[in-house]
């Protein structure tokens, strides 16, 4: 670790978390240690976590004071984790019909959050200070195990607006102090991808994060150039938010010179799960309780393929218990090489996000469009089929009818995004079918 990351990691962004009331830097600190306890102590602090969240939101979260009132639960007779499936699933039409009731009476410096990536239908929801610190101590800790600490260079590629929209000069500063550089994934022409490539030879970052998507277009850019960029001493690609496809991981791996490292989570359900270095995608079980379960939301054993239900033990102001995540995936009952005590989740099915094509021939990251939808009031799901250059469909599932007002923001949305001449044909329908695969899917383009 060079002086610089260790000033930093060691120091400044301590003080920063400080400032700011995260416990991050305490939280990573823990965890370091819990990661190597064996799952029975593991599951015992699940227990004591879940005992405290659940005796919490009884008595301060009025949606849950009602629910376990009108289910007969009480959070004192909870004696094991198995006692939570007798809750209630909670999912995004239930956040969004509660959402004031959601939040803790007593609770303070809650922010509010859009869900990030491709994963769901839009939601509105609160983060708290707590939440913060225990969501960025998972993700420091899974950057630690590939030797890439806070303060090393990385560069991001990204476009959640939330990380876009926050540019200003504070947060300029603190990039520039942790060695962050963004570059927007949005729109990658074949020019703004030589830059890109410039900008990633220039900062020989120790790490890469962005989408799959957008990382292995990079790639596929940088060898139709031949520009060379596995030697820049580049420890790791962490991937997240969409599904990790192998050619992909092949092709960002080969053309990087190293490791590509998957991440599982979303703003909205939390740090889930994160690849260690032997290959084992690790839950981080000290915050998050995953279960599988079928149809009907009854767990399933070990090794059997379900809904991925998640929840989060850090959100008493603002509880994500029983989230449905929308995910499919199976847990693993075989301890991890690397002997980390954490449980293992594997063979994620993720929903997936694909380009679209501009009419000037620009690549467009699917997520630019998927933001402007998730964005408006009353829409609850939506499909983007791009059919050809000239003509775009969206299908949109709404609260109540659209309004000329709304349909005529998409259609300016999109045709700023993909051109002034394209067709936009907005279209209302009531339900939004699963693709052949079965896998639900935002943007499909016929182009290309
Ligand atoms: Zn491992």
């Amino acid at each position: 670790m060079s002086l610089y990351t260790s000033l930093i990691s060691s120091l400044v962004f301590p003080l920063h978390e400080r400032i700011k009331n995260h416990s991050s830097v305490a939280v990573r600190k823990e965890m370091e240690l819990s990661q190597w306890w064996d799952t029975k102590r593991l599951e015992a602090l699940q227990l004591l976590k879940l005992q405290r969240l659940l005796a919490h939101v009884e008595i301060s979260v009025p949606y849950y004071r009602d629910l376990f009132a009108s289910v007969g639960f009480k959070a004192a007779d909870v004696h094991s984790l198995a006692d939570l499936s007798r809750l209630p699933l909670l999912d995004k039409p239930k956040i969004r019909a509660h959402t004031e009731a959601l939040k803790s009476a007593n609770g303070r410096d809650l922010s509010r959050f859009n869900t990030g990536g491709s994963s769901g239908e839009p939601l509105i929801f609160y983060i708290s200070k707590e939440r913060v610190g225990h969501d960025v101590a998972a993700k420091w800790r899974a950057t630690r195990w590939w030797n890439v600490d806070i303060g090393d260079p990385e560069v991001v590629i990204w476009g959640s607006p939330i990380e876009l929209g926050a540019q200003d000069g504070l947060r300029a500063l603190r990039d520039k102090l942790l060695r962050t550089r963004l570059l927007p994934a949005f729109e990658m022409s074949a020019q703004k991808l030589d830059r890109f490539l410039h900008e990633i030879r220039a900062i020989r970052p120790k790490m890469l994060f962005g989408y799959p998507s957008a990382l292995s277009h990079i790639a596929r850019h940088a060898e139709a150039r031949g520009c060379r960029m596995d030697d820049l001493g580049i420890h790791v690609a962490f991937v997240t938010s969409e599904r990790l496809y192998d050619e992909q991981r092949q092709q960002i791996s080969r053309i990087f010179g190293c490791p590509v490292a998957n991440g599982y989570g979303g703003r909205d359900a939390g740090f889930i799960a994160h690849e260690c270095p032997q290959g084992g995608m690790h839950i981080t079980a000290e915050d998050i309780i995953v279960e599988i379960v079928d149809q009907q939301g009854t767990p399933l054993p070990y090794g059997e393929a379900g809904e991925i239900i998640v929840t989060h033990l850090a959100t008493g102001d603002f509880p994500f218990i029983r989230y449905r995540t929308g995910d499919i995936g199976v847990l693993d009952s075989k301890p991890c090489i690397c002997e980390r005590g954490l449980p293992l989740l594997k063979e994620i099915q993720g929903r997936s996000t694909d380009f679209l094509v501009a009419q000037n021939g620009t690549v467009i990251h699917g997520l630019a469009l998927i933001y402007i939808l998730r964005d408006l009031p009353r829409i609850r799901n939506f499909k983007i089929i791009q059919e050809n250059l000239n003509l775009t469909r969206v299908w949109v599932v709404s609260d109540e009818r659209l309004e000329v007002g709304l349909t005529s923001k998409i259609k300016e949305g999109f045709k700023a995004r993909l051109g002034q001449e394209v067709e936009i044909v907005v279209e209302e329908v009531n339900e939004i079918p699963l693709e052949k695969s079965g896998k639900f899917r935002y943007v499909v383009s016929k182009v290309g």
